[in-house]
């Protein structure tokens, strides 16, 4: 039987890895009053990110049950839940968790760094997403680097967002930029690579003093205006963070 202590619980006991909650969010998943839970550990290791010491594993562990019990005192409160991560689909009990989620009755985001099709998939044909939020790093040519994965398969990354463009679930793509690895040249790219999609926002990028690997300088507006209006060619809705 598992202890309620979180302090108490190591990673082999765990199901799903869980080393945060936000309890209360309403800018995170559209039109929703919700929690983020935050899932340790991550598929890429890009260098400007902004959760360096959940990417490692390095965060104080959450019980589910502590999960649950946050969300069975919320019911009706809430409309919704969060999962982020780090990158959740790496979690091998993710669909349960969700499913667990969605039988109290609140709806479910999941944000992704798209790196995992087949899982993606098992959620999205299940019914078990509300909204997905998907990351596009940069251009396919420069994946590798932004991710930090040498031997990147960009047909994985090719493959969610096909599944995201041509399902039934609201979705959204968004590109976190920077003066370092982000030129205009990379947006053109990405425009024309997303062609159709509904839904694309720049973010811009701010040192949250976690970040995992480097210094890094956000755009100036004027750039990401330009940014904004290159996507805006090709995608019904383009936004800014
Ligand atoms: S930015 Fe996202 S995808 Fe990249 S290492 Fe961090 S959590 Fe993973």
């Amino acid at each position: 039987m598992r202890t309620h202590l979180f302090t108490k619980i190591t990673h082999k006991e765990s199901i799903m890895i869980i080393q945060g909650l936000q309890k209360l969010t309403v800018l995170d998943f559209p039109g929703q009053v919700a929690c983020i839970i935050f899932t340790a550990g991550c598929s890429f290791r890009c260098p400007f990110c902004h959760n360096a010491t959940l990417v490692k594993g390095e965060g104080d562990v959450i019980s589910e049950e502590e999960i649950f019990s946050y969300l069975k005192k919320r019911q009706g409160i809430l409309d919704g839940v969060v999962i982020t991560g780090g990158e959740p689909t790496i979690q091998k009990d993710l669909k349960e968790f969700i499913s667990k989620i969605k039988a109290m009755g609140y709806k479910v985001k999941l944000d992704t760094n798209g790196y995992h099709p087949k899982q993606l998939k098992e959620l999205l044909d299940a019914g078990l997403l509300d909204y997905v939020a998907m990351d596009i790093k940069n251009s396919k040519e420069k994946y590798a680097l932004t991710t930090g994965i040498p031997n990147i398969d960009i047909s994985r990354i090719e493959e969610s967002v096909e599944l995201l463009k041509n399902g039934n679930v609201p979705y959204e793509f968004r590109t976190t930029t920077m003066a370092e690895l982000h030129s205009t040249q990379d947006i053109v790219a990405i425009a024309e690579w997303l062609e159709g999609a509904s839904k694309h926002y720049i973010q811009s990028f701010k040192d949250s003093g976690d970040i995992l690997n480097g210094t890094f300088t956000p755009l100036n507006e004027q750039k990401i205006a330009e940014f904004k209006q290159i996507l805006t060619k090709t995608i019904l809705e383009v936004g800014t963070r």
